[in-house]
């Protein structure tokens, strides 16, 4: 294994976090090597990096998610490290152990760490254990629909389905009374079976209309492990998150200090190293609860990298490069002003419908408290084959108002013409009564989508 500084990272990844990852490379004066599918040849992490290797077909199973290629694309151009992104390989522990038997550093956490939270009621008994509460629920995977059947009863109704190795929102589903379970467990089962690499399910209470909120950690190789503010991610469609934002305004210092104890020494005993993300529910009440935990870098980080000023993506790699958390913080971390990020995808703003095609136009917005991550410009063709992310927008304010009104200025001034986005959607989402005010929780887009159905989260 490689020590020390890197001279040269692989990104084995594409899109706006391939052009993210390149970017802090760059700051840090570390070559970068990208790889990328026959559908992204004219890409923008391709043009970017020092280097570019072709692995393979459109099709991910072939190219991004090809192990053998991505690793003979290291070897080839002698990399020192591999930064996998989020997605395709980022949460894949044989991956990251077939980089450490390689000699090429994974920027992320040791394999076995990996392993535990990717299996996420494996992940949830572990976070009962470390006394951080979770929704009462299944032990471990559910075996039939006869266990589910009776667990439920117990539980009482609603409760929730959901994929041990999930993601995306697949393979949840919502059940709202026992005649509806059996069938619902099948389906669970089958988009998981199809989605992931196992159909296992487990089951938990299902809160109405929770908020989502979540704490990003920082963890070095020495041991020390820091808990960043939080983002709130609670609007979003179809278990999938659209606008994120740090601080929570439903979050105090007491809660917020009691969470980053707790979570600090769960992630210390699990022996957890570089970034992740433990996310909760809370219920009306105001109580949290354990859901899951992302070993790798989220899409939102740029919030939390506004209001603190500490740049997650150089941080994973430099302490993936052996260096300390206190030489790369500099000093405690404290939250300035207030930050929200709207993911711009190419999709129908109403059905949600993915639109790939040429862009046409293209304008991004700038300006003071203004960022935009994106690997898109005039007439690039966006794929059919990948996620339908094209750009993260996001504004920082000296406080939630002045975020938000930076925001809708921003939306005005971003042109991406040629397909269809979710800008109107951001738009109708920002003038919400109920956004201005910070009452948020996961049922919003249904609620604003369809009045009538009021009563039926998203
Ligand atoms: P995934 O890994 O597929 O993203 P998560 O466990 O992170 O799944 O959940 C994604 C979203 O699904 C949450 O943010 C929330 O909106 C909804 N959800 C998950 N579990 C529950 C639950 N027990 N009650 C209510 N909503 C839930």
């Amino acid at each position: 294994m490689p020590s020390g500084r890197f001279k040269k990272v692989l990104i084995a990844n594409r899109g706006e976090i391939a052009v993210r990852v390149i970017s802090a490379c760059k700051e840090l004066g570390i070559q970068t090597v990208a790889v990328y599918s026959e559908a992204d040849r004219y890409s923008s992490h391709v043009r970017f990096a020092d280097q570019a290797l072709c692995i393979g077909p459109a099709k991910s199973a072939r190219s991004y998610l090809d192990q053998p290629s991505i690793i003979s694309a290291a070897e080839i151009t002698n990399v020192d490290a591999i930064h996998p992104g989020y997605g395709f390989l980022s949460e894949n522990a044989g991956f990251a152990q077939v980089c450490e038997t390689s000699g090429i550093k994974f920027i992320g956490p040791k394999p076995e760490v990996i392993r535990l939270t990717g299996v996420k009621e494996q992940a949830r008994a572990f976070m009962r254990k470390m006394g951080v509460p979770t929704l009462p629920g299944s032990e471990g995977v559910l075996q039939n629909p006869d266990e589910a059947l009776e667990l439920a009863g117990q539980i009482g109704y609603p409760v929730i389905l959901k994929a041990s190795a999930g993601g995306g929102g697949r393979g949840m589903r919502v059940v709202d009374g026992a005649a509806d379970l059996p069938g619902l467990f099948t389906q669970a089962q089958q988009e998981a079976g199809a989605a992931f690499s196992t159909p296992d399910v487990y089951l938990e209470k299902y809160i109405r209309a929770p908020r989502h909120i979540e704490f990003q950690v920082l963890a070095d190789e020495h041991g020390q492990v820091e808990v960043l503010p939080e983002r709130e991610c609670s609007i979003q469609r179809r278990h999938q998150k659209l606008v994120e934002e740090s601080p929570s305004p439903a979050m105090n210092d007491r809660l917020r200090g009691e969470m980053a104890a707790a979570l600090k020494k769960a992630m210390a005993t699990a022996g957890y190293t570089n970034a992740g993300t433990v996310e909760f529910l809370m219920d009306e009440q105001g109580k949290l609860y354990f859901i899951e935990m992302n070993a790798r870098v989220q899409v939102e980080h740029p919030v939390t990298e506004f209001v603190t000023g500490i740049d997650i993506v150089k941080a994973q790699i430099r302490i993936a490069q052996g260096e300390r958390l206190g030489d790369i913080l500099r000093g405690p971390v404290e939250v300035r002003g207030h930050a929200l990020e709207c993911r711009i995808n190419a999709e129908n703003p109403e059905t949600f419908a993915p639109s790939a095609g040429r862009i046409t136009g293209f304008h991004m917005p700038g300006g003071m408290g203004v960022r935009v991550d994106t690997w898109v410009y005039t007439d690039c063709v966006i794929p059919p084959f990948y996620d339908s992310l094209v750009a993260k927008l996001v504004t920082h304010g000296v406080d939630r108002a002045e975020a938000i009104r930076r925001m809708n200025r921003a939306l005005d001034m971003f042109i991406i013409e040629g397909i269809h986005t979710s800008i109107p959607l951001h738009r109708r989402i920002l003038a919400h009564p109920d956004f201005q005010a910070g009452r948020l929780d996961t049922g919003f887009i249904g609620r604003m989508l369809s009045p009538e159905k009021a009563a039926i989260p998203a």
